[in-house]
């Protein structure tokens, strides 16, 4: 199999999954007890909290373990807006998120908070001036991502922070997509919070973290023991959060030399693909994460290119694993400004660590046959 869907999730490092054995066999403890056992499996919590923390230029009190990104967003879509006690109703986001961010700002809408989306432009990015615009003295949180997971797209978050922090807002940012393949950092982007999960950077699935910058108040949107200082209760992922510790030294470690060959094999693949006649790439190509190709193809269904290409052994992706399976176009390229048809289109190609550039090549070709043969059969039908 060739596997080019490292947007929706990466392979265990072999080196991740040796760290966090121990803790699934002899390594057992309830981090909170008081026993020996207990006390070992909270060292290797904190151990890890300074590995996620350092990934991102953060404190390790900044930063609080959840089950992974979806959690962390929700954490700080809900827990920012309720912990604020100023009576600010007003929130702001992008059209272009990720549903953990999207539809968690949709519910606080329905909760009767004030919900303004801002769209993208052509090459999906959010200016920075148009969130300038959307904020207002009302305004109690902003949430734009860095990277995009459909498209690659990278923002300018701290343009988008520093017009928040003008009106007294807070910034959240889903960096999902960013943390762990290209440098990320919390001060030079100047967030308030930031989501990040570890197994899109070759850690386990089930953990993730919310970094929170140090006296932002936010309330727990789950309640039990004091777990997290309080802010997000339940018995700790033990072995998985020791895995996202690993996977995140190992990728500050490794960053330069990974991204490089990433977007040098993910160029290749693009370079192959965009021979094809009638072939284009969504998103901005020039601001983009160094895995993603989203491309579509005139007259090409993207479900059924996904669909033949898994049969030919090549995993792929139209827009988001989540939303796969959905009638729905992408409302990612919907909010590009593409045409339902065109949106239907798109195919997420990503590459990771593990591809080669046989790999690409190989992909490539096969791709091509699957498109030529799409339309040689709708000419068939409509002829
Ligand atoms: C994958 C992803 C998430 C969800 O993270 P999980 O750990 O899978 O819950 C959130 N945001 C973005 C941008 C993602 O790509």
């Amino acid at each position: 199999m060739i596997y080019l869907d490292h947007a929706a999730t990466t392979p265990l490092d072999p080196r991740v999954l040796d760290a966090m054995l121990p803790y699934l066999r002899e390594g057992f403890g309830n981090a909170s007890s008081v026993h020996r056992v207990g006390q070992d499996a909270r060292r290797a919590i904190d151990r890890s909290r300074s590995e996620v923390g350092a990934l991102i230029g953060a404190r390790p009190d900044e930063i609080i373990f959840t089950s992974g990104g979806t959690e962390a967003d929700n954490l700080a879509v809900f827990g920012l807006t309720a912990g604020r006690q100023d009576g600010r109703r007003h929130v702001v986001t992008s059209a272009i998120e990720h549903h953990a961010v999207l539809h968690a700002m949709q519910e606080l809408a329905e909760r009767g908070y004030e919900l303004t989306v801002v769209t993208p432009d052509r090459g999906g990015h959010v200016d920075p001036a148009a969130i300038a615009a959307a904020v207002r003295e009302d305004t109690a949180l902003c949430s734009v991502m860095l990277a995009n997971n459909e498209t690659g797209t990278v923002q300018d978050v701290a343009a988008m922070a520093q017009a928040a922090h003008a009106v007294g807002a807070l910034f959240h940012t889903d960096a999902v997509q960013a943390a762990g393949l290209v440098p990320v950092d919390v001060q030079a982007l100047g967030v308030d919070a930031l989501t990040l999960t570890a197994h899109k950077f070759y850690g386990p699935k089930g953990a993730g973290a919310l970094y929170l910058r140090r006296g932002t108040r936010i309330s727990p949107t789950q309640y039990g023991g004091g777990h997290e200082r309080g802010r997000r209760a339940g018995t700790e992922n033990v072995a998985a959060i020791v895995g996202f510790g690993a996977a995140a030294r190992l990728a500050l470690e490794e960053m330069g030399s990974r991204a490089e060959a990433i977007a040098q094999v993910r160029d290749l693949l693009w370079a192959q693909l965009r021979e094809i006649p009638g072939a284009h790439r969504s998103g901005d190509e020039a601001r983009c994460l160094p895995g993603h190709l989203n491309a579509r193809f005139d007259g090409v269904d993207g479900e059924a290119a996904v669909l033949n290409l898994d049969l030919r052994g090549v995993a792929a992706s139209m827009g988001s694993a989540c939303s796969s399976g959905s009638l729905e176009a992408s409302h990612v390229l919907l909010a590009l400004g593409l045409r339902d048809e065109d949106a239907r289109g798109g195919i997420r190609l990503t590459v990771g660590r593990g591809t080669s550039e046989a790999d690409a090549m190989a992909a490539a070709r096969i791709l091509q046959e699957i498109v030529l043969r799409q339309r040689a059969l709708s000419a068939a039908r409509s002829g």
